[in-house]
């Protein structure tokens, strides 16, 4: 209609600079893909390891167009140097909006998503890359959760076009449209959904990871499973799946899954993904997950 494309005008115009809170896998790649497509952002992080960690992986995606020819040693430079990589909350009232992408889990999130909010503006967009959390209840934490709503990547960031937005009870349309806007000056075809734990992807992959698990727990080989469904046509089987997540993450998202539909979802990807986690077997992060990768 006229009046949403008056607000995604409106939208368009607003995102300019951009903040994203943890520099892991997910941060890491939303901070390279935001400044390859020309939006200046900042990446907070607890830890210096956890910079240097997103640093190098935008580095190295860099790295890899330089070398195909596909961008200047300039333009890298360029790409690189606007990323402000930080520990502190400097500049953060500066901002358009900011994507929440720390550890999966709801009481991390809620005292994060709290703390930001004070260093930002009153029309700032705060926005969570949760992969299964409910938007309505981590807005539980906010003073202005008008402002707030779901911005939900998948990994490898860079390659990925979909981004789920999720609008929350209290999300107001402005926020959903710059939220939108901003997706898709990142290069994503971005969808907006309802809120439930795991929005929509998550309620398809879900089932499907419990599924695998059965099989393992059937006493299925992971890794004939991994190639059979790879010769069916994925690009990737359930075990390898696990290992890009993060294994860490696998298991907190299954369990706000099985809170969230107690009924429906079973339990058992959380515990094949406990066994692991308990073993330090976090996936490709630490080197070793269903695969060693090392
Ligand atoms: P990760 O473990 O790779 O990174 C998390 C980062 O958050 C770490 O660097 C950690 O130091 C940092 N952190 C922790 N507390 C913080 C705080 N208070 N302030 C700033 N940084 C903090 O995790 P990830 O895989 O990048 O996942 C991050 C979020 O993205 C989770 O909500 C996850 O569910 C979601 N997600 C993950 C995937 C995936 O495939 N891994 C896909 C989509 C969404």
């Amino acid at each position: 209609s006229k009046q949403a494309r008056g607000w995604e005008k409106q939208a368009d115009r607003k995102i300019g600079r951009a903040a994203v809170l943890g520099a892991g896998i997910m941060g890491g790649g939303i901070a390279y893909q935001s400044a390859y497509k020309g939006i200046p952002i900042k990446m907070k992080d607890i830890a210096q390891e956890g910079l240097d960690l997103g640093l190098s992986e935008a580095g190295k995606l860099l790295s890899k167009r330089v070398a195909r020819g596909r961008m200047t040693p300039e333009k890298m430079g360029e790409v690189l140097s606007s990323i402000d990589p930080m520990l502190s909350y400097e500049g953060f009232d500066q901002v358009d909006i900011v994507v929440e992408a720390v550890v999966e889990n709801p009481k991390v999130k809620h005292a994060v998503l709290a703390e930001t909010e004070k260093q930002i503006t009153d029309d700032t967009i705060l926005a969570s890359n949760t992969s299964t959390i409910s938007i309505s209840y981590l807005a539980e934490a906010l003073a202005r959760p008008q402002n707030f709503c779901g911005m939900h990547f998948f990994n490898p960031v860079h390659a990925m076009p979909l981004v789920e937005v999720i609008r929350g009870e209290k999300s107001s349309d402005a926020a959903i449209a710059r939220t939108v806007a901003y997706a898709n000056r990142m290069g994503k075809k971005p969808v907006v959904v309802k809120d439930c734990p795991g929005f929509l992807v998550n309620r398809v992959l879900f089932p499907y990871f419990d599924g695998f698990s059965k099989l393992l727990r059937d006493g299925a080989d992971f890794q004939a499973v991994d190639k059979v469904m790879e010769k069916w046509g994925w690009p990737m089987g359930p075990a390898y799946l696990t290992d890009v997540v993060g294994i860490d993450t696998g298991v907190h998202a299954a369990g706000v899954m099985a809170e969230g539909f107690p009924d429906r979802m079973k339990l058992d990807f959380k515990t094949a993904t406990e066994v692991m986690f308990e073993n330090d077997r976090l996936g490709q992060k630490n080197g070793k997950g269903f695969y060693d990768y090392i």
